[in-house]
C-alpha cells in the first residue's frame, strides 16, 4: 500500500528538481557539452555582453583597454606561454565557438588558429586582424641560426614578414586603432564609449612614443646591438637603433658551436650591447657577455607577462631604460 505513494513522492521530487537545473544553463542555443565549464566560458547570465577572444597578451592588452567593461574579454594563449610554439586545447575551440569576436595580431604569428577556427564552425564569428594595413619588414638584419635546428624552437621565418609590430609603441597605436574599428563593427550601439577608450589609451602610446623619441635620438644610428630573438627590427628602425644581427639560439641549452657563432658576430659588428630576454637561459648568455666584456641586459618582447593593459606601457617603459643604459 505504501509503495505507490512513495514512487510519486519521488517523482514530485524529481519535477522539482529538473526546472532547477534548466534555470543554470545558458540561455543560448549551443548543442548540448558534457564538458565541465572552462574559465573561457563563464557567462554573466544577466548582462549579455559581447564575446570577444584574444590570441595572445598584447592583443588582449589592447582589447580590454578599448572595451573596458563592454565586452567579455578572455585570451587564448595563457599569460606564461610562448606564442611562437603554442598548441591549440580543446577549450580554445570552444572559446571560439561561443564568441562573438576573434582579434588576432596576424603576420603569421598565430599559425594555431587556422584549424581552430575552422573546428569551432562558428559562422557568426566576427574576425579582428590588428596589423592590417600594416607594411611588415622582412629580414631587418642578418639572422645567424642555431647549429642545431630541431622541429621545434623559435621560428620566424614567416612568409609574411616579422610579426612584432606591437613592440612599435606607433603601430602599436594602429592596432589599436583596427581593433577599435573592429568592436565598433561589431557593436554600433557602444561606439562613444570605444572611441573613448582607445582615444585615452593611445595618448598614452603617444606619450610613451614620445619618450623613445626624445631619450633615444642622441644614439642617432651608433647603438648597434645584438638580440637573440628576431623580436626587435620594428623598435629598431622607428628609433634609429641598430639592430645588426640576430643570434638565434636554442631554448635549452647553449652549444660550444653557438657560443663560437655568438662570440663571432660580436666581434664581427662591433656591438655596443646584448639583449637577452625574460625567461631564457640569461645565465649561459651573461657568462658569454662577460668574455665578451658587455653587459647583458634583458629586453622585454612582452609575450607574456599579466593581464593588466598597463603591463604594456610599464614593460615599453623598462625596455626603454635598459636601451637607454646599454647604449650609454
Ligand atoms: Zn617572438
Amino acid at each position: 500500500m505504501h509503495y505507490p505513494k512513495l514512487q510519486r513522492l519521488f517523482l514530485g521530487l524529481l519535477l522539482l528538481v529538473l526546472p532547477a537545473t534548466g534555470c543554470n544553463q545558458p540561455n543560448s542555443v549551443s548543442t548540448p557539452v558534457s564538458t565541465p565549464v572552462s574559465p573561457v566560458a563563464q557567462t554573466s547570465p544577466q548582462t549579455p555582453k559581447l564575446k570577444v577572444v584574444t590570441t595572445f597578451l598584447p592583443m588582449y592588452w589592447f582589447t580590454r583597454a578599448v572595451a573596458g567593461d563592454l565586452a567579455q574579454v578572455e585570451v587564448l594563449v595563457p599569460p606564461g606561454s610562448e606564442i611562437h610554439d603554442y598548441q591549440a586545447t580543446p577549450n580554445d575551440v570552444q572559446a571560439i565557438a561561443q564568441a562573438n569576436v576573434l582579434v588576432k595580431n596576424g603576420l603569421g604569428l598565430e599559425e594555431f588558429l587556422e584549424s581552430t577556427v575552422k573546428n569551432a564552425q562558428n559562422p557568426k564569428l566576427k574576425q579582428i586582424e590588428a596589423s592590417q594595413g600594416i607594411q611588415p619588414l622582412q629580414e631587418l638584419s642578418p639572422v645567424v641560426k642555431p647549429v642545431e635546428k630541431k622541429g621545434e624552437g623559435h621560428d620566424h621565418d614567416h612568409a609574411e614578414g616579422n610579426p612584432h609590430v606591437w613592440l612599435d609603441p606607433v603601430l602599436a597605436i594602429k592596432q589599436v586603432e583596427n581593433i577599435r574599428d573592429g568592436l565598433i563593427a561589431a557593436d554600433p550601439e557602444n561606439k562613444d564609449v570605444y572611441q573613448a577608450n582607445a582615444a585615452a589609451y593611445i595618448k598614452q602610446l603617444q606619450a610613451l612614443d614620445e619618450q623613445f623619441q626624445q631619450r633615444l635620438k642622441s644614439f642617432n644610428n651608433q647603438c648597434t646591438f645584438i638580440t637573440f630573438h628576431d623580436a626587435f627590427p620594428y623598435l629598431a628602425q622607428r628609433y634609429q637603433l641598430k639592430q645588426v644581427a640576430v643570434v638565434e639560439i636554442p631554448e635549452d641549452q647553449l652549444s660550444p658551436d653557438d657560443i663560437q657563432k655568438t662570440i663571432a658576430t660580436v666581434k664581427k659588428y662591433n656591438v655596443k650591447a646584448l639583449f637577452g630576454e625574460p625567461g631564457t637561459d640569461n645565465k649561459l648568455l651573461s657568462s658569454l657577455s662577460q668574455d665578451l666584456n658587455l653587459t647583458l641586459r634583458t629586453l622585454d618582447p612582452l609575450e607574456t607577462g599579466d593581464k593588466d593593459p598597463q603591463y604594456y606601457i610599464t614593460g615599453m617603459k623598462s625596455n626603454l631604460q635598459r636601451i637607454e643604459a646599454a647604449c650609454r
